[in-house]
């Protein structure tokens, strides 16, 4: 039994991730148009219907967008936090499945999860921490200012992280965004910089960890290259997993967890 994690795409315009175990198809965040989204699972020879859960980590459109029309359509349970529900107007109960901080969902027989808080403007965001076989546990966080000692404590023992790398430091400062909006991004509430997921993994870093794939890359402050150098910089000598970046046209690889072999998808 693994869990198979493809992201369909990540990035200020959406962001979807897909796991699938032998049982149970989750979507974590559905931030496409339904039309996007079905076009990408498709390319995975996954239908729309065959999804049970959806996870929305907090109410921004690059997360959203489609989750209550998907859910619909699908029939898939929506699940979300209170806040996230109030904001974007899903009446819990008869829309969705509200969760509280740290509270274990169980999705189908082989899949639960946490949502774990994390610092975000304009939203009460969680990370997503996914337990599926013998208790193995993958990490998905993007969306955050800072890391916080409680993440810390659930990253440890993951055995796939995927962390967003937002922007290079140099890159923002001496870009084309007004300072306001640049010191928002950097700022408790914004998104993670390359140094900081780079200095958050090497805390979390344990021989057990197989994969990292690096999300949420912002086009205009940042490049694969940059990110990816940084995190290996920081992290290169301890780690002997692989390291993947998800752009925002996806999907173009998947990890199964526990193994360390990823597996290319063919573009069509
Ligand atoms: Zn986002
Ligand atoms: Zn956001």
């Amino acid at each position: 039994m693994s869990l198979e994690i493809t992201h369909l795409g990540s990035g200020s315009r959406g962001n979807a991730t897909l796991l699938s175990t032998n049982e149970t198809n989750v979507l974590i965040d559905c931030g496409f148009s339904l039309i996007q989204t079905e076009k990408r699972l498709a390319a995975l020879g996954i239908k729309g219907e065959e999804i049970d859960s959806i996870i929305v980590t907090h109410n921004h459109g690059d997360h959203a967008k489609s989750a209550e029309r998907a859910s619909k359509k699908w029939n898939a349970e929506l699940h979300c936090n209170l806040e996230t529900a109030t904001r974007m107007g899903w009446e819990p109960m008869r829309v969705c499945r509200t969760f509280g901080s740290l509270e274990r969902v169980v999705c189908g027989t082989d899949f639960s999860f946490i949502g774990v808080p994390v610092p975000h403007n304009d939203a009460d965001n969680v990370a997503i921490i996914t337990s599926s076989g013998k208790n193995e546990r993958a990490a998905f966080l993007t969306d955050l200012g800072e890391s916080t000692l409680e993440l810390k404590k659930h990253l440890e023992g993951c055995k796939h992280i995927s962390i967003e790398a937002n922007y290079d430091q140099k890159k923002l400062i001496m870009g084309p965004y007004p300072d306001s909006l640049k010191r928002r991004i950097s700022g408790r509430g914004g998104h993670l910089s390359n140094f900081q997921t780079s200095k958050l993994l090497s805390e979390v870093m344990h021989s057990g960890l197989n994969s990292i794939v690096l999300t949420h890359l912002s086009e205009k402050n940042n490049a694969p290259h940059l990110a990816e150098s940084e995190v290996l910089y920081h992290i290169g000598e301890e780690y002997n997993g692989g390291i993947a970046i998800s752009k925002q046209n996806g999907p173009e690889f998947s990890h199964f967890l526990g193994q360390e072999e990823v597996e290319k998808i063919r573009a069509n």
